[in-house]
């Protein structure tokens, strides 16, 4: 679409205010309808099913796709394309396929963020990368954009590829049930994985130690003395702590995440995109199906309570309205009204109400 648009996308461009309408323009016009009445038309996102994420990456520009296999047809759900700054369009071939990999997976964060995914790519970038004795800080930086997510990479050309394997990413290898993609249960994403290891390792410790048999252990704070109660539920999976969580006779298998990793969850569940400000059970209900904490009912709780664009947006569902009454004051401080706004989002001076002070004749 990047390239067939180009002609009009020069005209608006580059002639200074008015619109160089060419024949070439009407022609790519004319395409650009076909082509978006055509069998690439997008279907809707399926959650249950895994992603695929195609990337390219042209002299000017780089592109991707999001698709999903349906009924045996990859049909595509998303298109994402940009065109290269002068500085970029400089990057060597290597470099601009492994940008194109970067800026499509984070442009479709929303849908691959947590999950299991494919990237087909005729390039190695990858592998290149690995070759490189000392990648340029700009390289490592694309690297650790990417650590957070989890995907495999294939090759569209050659041979059937023996190392396809061998370069997937090692956190799939690490926490990757049975060695089995589809299976997305146990899947975390690597940045999670490593806050876990450093704050939960005494617990993975005892778990370790003692198996099913819970020691008697003095708890150290509120944190541990939680969790320590939620013992029995606890298991390891791959070095990985999980809870068993049963809702309705289906189990969950929740990741057990640290303090520091609390809000990126509950930003994700409630304020992203596609969380769309869902109220507390409703927010409570998909997180549980994947993650636990140690207080996460009270958590979720104020978190949505608290959520701005929730109090802006939405209507509070109990409003007993009295019948209004008009009141006239004929001299100041007659009649004084206060109240309390809150709680508000905290300042950084750590308060969140508004006393709200007004005299009706002034
Ligand atoms: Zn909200």
């Amino acid at each position: 679409f990047r390239k067939i648009a180009t002609p009009i996308y020069k005209a608006a461009v580059y002639t200074n205010k008015s619109l160089l309408w060419t024949e070439e323009c009407a022609r790519a016009f004319k395409i650009l309808k076909e082509r978006l009445c055509g069998e690439n038309v997008l279907a809707l996102p399926n959650f249950e099913k895994p992603f695929i994420v195609e990337t390219d990456a042209c002299d000017l520009g780089i592109g991707g796709v999001l698709s999903q296999e349906c009924e045996k047809i990859t049909r595509p759900v998303a298109f994402y394309s940009k065109t290269l700054s002068p500085a970029e369009q400089k990057y060597s071939t290597s470099e601009k396929e492994l940008l194109a990999i970067v800026k499509t997976v984070e442009n479709f964060k929303y849908f691959l963020f947590g999950r299991t995914f494919k990237i087909v790519t005729d390039h190695q970038p990858l592998k290149w990368l690995s070759s490189v004795k000392e990648p340029a800080a700009r390289l490592a930086r694309w690297l650790i954009r990417l650590e957070c997510y989890y995907f495999k990479i294939i090759y569209r050309k050659g041979s059937v590829n023996q190392n396809a394997d061998g370069l997937s990413r090692l956190p799939i290898k690490a926490v990757g049930a049975e060695n089995n993609e589809e299976n997305c249960e146990f899947m975390v994403s690597f940045v999670e994985l490593r806050a876990q290891t450093s704050d939960l390792k005494w617990i993975s410790d005892l778990i370790l130690e003692y198996g099913h048999k819970q020691p008697h252990l003095e708890p150290r704070n509120q944190t541990q003395l939680k969790l320590l109660r939620e013992y029995k539920n606890l298991f390891l999976k791959n070095s990985i702590l999980f809870r068993k969580f049963e809702r309705n006779n289906k189990i969950f298998n929740q990741f057990v995440i640290v303090e520091s990793d609390k809000k990126t969850v509950l930003d994700n569940f409630h304020k992203s995109l596609f969380a769309g400000h869902l109220g507390y059970e409703k927010t409570l209900n998909k997180i549980e199906e994947r993650f636990y904490w140690t207080g996460m009912k009270k958590d979720v709780f104020k978190f949505v309570q608290e959520c701005l664009t929730c109090q802006k947006v939405k209507q509070s569902r109990n409003v007993h309205s009295a019948k209004m009454v008009p009141l006239r004051p004929i001299r100041p401080l007659e009649l004084i009204a206060a109240d309390i706004v809150g709680p508000l989002p905290v300042a950084t001076t750590g308060k969140k109400y508004i006393l709200v002070i007004i005299d009706h004749f002034t």
